[in-house]
């Protein structure tokens, strides 16, 4: 099987995985991934990741023009961005509206630098520091530019309003940061306003330092 054979049907198994499990619904969500060309295969436009047929994904080349399949996802450029600024560290995008992490970006208070405190080990680890990006109508290039002004010094946001956003080495790293971003969002709502326990900065410092997390 060719590369790209594989990487269509890996990103339409972890659509469905995503979709089946509730972490988006209807037709929001997208996933991106960059081949070893330096192409990228998108999920197209209105397209439900319950449902992507591998061979309509939209085939982009390493210049970010389009070269098959069905037109893709109109938040492209945020996507885009997140290449362009990091460069080898994201092989893989992947933004949902899941409904814990949309309710943390509703919630007062909380820090625009740093989203999340640090409830647990794995949130440090597999996120590091999370930037909120203020409130953009969908598919505002503005969206893409807010996402450079952070240089490529996080893999994970949560857009005000809207939903996270996250970036991984591979497909693999990105899906799986994304549950851990969904799960911790439900973490700090579930004890939001009761003060939880958080690790120390000694403890976070440990974290960044032993498993070399950008944080
Ligand atoms: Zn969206």
């Amino acid at each position: 099987m060719s590369e790209q054979t594989a990487s269509r049907d890996a990103i339409c198994r972890f659509a469905a995985s995503i979709f089946a499990r509730g972490l988006t619904s209807g037709s929001s969500g997208n996933i991106s991934l960059r081949l070893s060309d330096g192409g990228f295969l998108v999920t197209p436009t209105g397209s439900s990741l319950g449902t992507l047929d591998p061979a309509r994904l939209t085939l982009l080349d390493a210049a970010g023009r389009y070269v098959s399949g069905d037109r893709p996802t109109k938040e492209l450029p945020l996507h885009a961005a997140i290449y362009e600024t990091r460069g080898e560290l994201s092989g893989a995008v992947v933004h949902l509206h899941s409904t814990h992490s949309v309710g943390v970006s509703i919630l007062p208070g909380v820090d625009p630098d740093c989203v999340f405190p640090p409830l647990t080990a794995y949130s440090v680890m597999r996120l590091g520091r999370v930037a909120m990006l203020p409130y953009f109508r969908p598919g505002d290039p503005a969206m893409a530019d807010a996402v450079r002004e952070h240089a490529g010094t996080r893999s994970a946001f949560l857009l005000a309003h809207h939903g996270p956003v996250v970036a991984g080495k591979t497909l693999d790293d990105a899906v799986n940061a994304m549950e851990e971003f969904e799960e911790t969002a439900r973490l700090m709502l579930l004890t939001f306003g009761k003060s939880p326990k958080t690790l120390s900065k000694e403890q976070v410092a440990d974290l960044v330092t032993h498993f070399d997390v950008q944080y």
